[in-house]
């Protein structure tokens, strides 16, 4: 640990930055970040999970079925539901797994979306995209409020607002055996030194271990 970094009064990109350059000056290692993340993107795979899981505890879409907190097959499915900034087509799916088709405001008879066909389809956005906890983890909205067709309560991604990062895993277990072998303590307390913390690395259905947050 060669810097003298003084997080009080810094922002998490002054503390990121300081933590990466110090992990390289000091190291000798280039840790990664993942920055594929975009409004839409976060949306995207916010509903699917809303869709088919919902495992926020305190958050329901504003349009569910009777007893259950995912949204509602009825809502999901309708031709007059508008939806915001995502598109029902990468979602809906006929019996035919195909894009359904839209005759005026109802669906065209034999091109109606299915409900089996359209929950294998978003199971395949949250595998494909690389979700944790194969596809199940919980996505944050990608909207301040959430919009149509989840419209619910749950809080936009720390990672749109700038104050949370996603670290190579393969490069942080290499940085941990580095800080192992100089018999320089812990990654989290490398992390504490630049006023950064992994708050969701023991979290009981959604762990990530590669996220980072600035502490208070
Ligand atoms: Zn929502
Ligand atoms: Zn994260």
């Amino acid at each position: 640990m060669t810097s003298s970094f003084d997080p009080k009064g810094k922002t998490f990109d002054q503390r990121l930055k300081a933590f990466l350059a110090d992990a390289k000056s000091t190291y000798l290692l280039t840790i990664g970040q993942d920055n594929g993340r975009t409004i839409a993107w976060q949306q995207k795979h916010h509903v699917a999970h809303m869709f088919l899981y919902n495992s926020y505890k305190s958050t329901k879409p504003s349009k569910v079925s009777t007893g259950k907190r995912t949204i509602s097959w009825e809502h999901f499915s309708s031709p007059t539901t508008v939806w915001n900034t995502i598109k029902a087509s990468d979602f809906l799916r006929t019996k035919a797994n195909a894009a359904p088709i839209k005759q005026g405001s109802k669906w065209k008879v034999g091109f109606e979306p299915d409900q089996a066909a359209t929950e294998k389809q978003a199971k395949f956005l949250q595998t494909s995209a690389g979700i944790g906890n194969n596809g199940k983890a919980m996505v944050s909205s990608g909207l301040k409020p959430c919009g149509e067709p989840c419209k619910c309560g749950a809080g936009r991604s720390k990672h749109l607002d700038g104050v949370a990062a996603d670290l190579n895993s393969g490069h942080l277990t290499q940085l941990k055996t580095k800080l192992t072998v100089a018999k320089a303590g812990t990654l989290d307390e490398y992390l504490k030194k630049f006023g950064l913390h992994r708050p969701l690395l023991n979290h009981p259905s959604s762990p990530e271990k590669w996220h980072v947050e600035a502490t208070t």
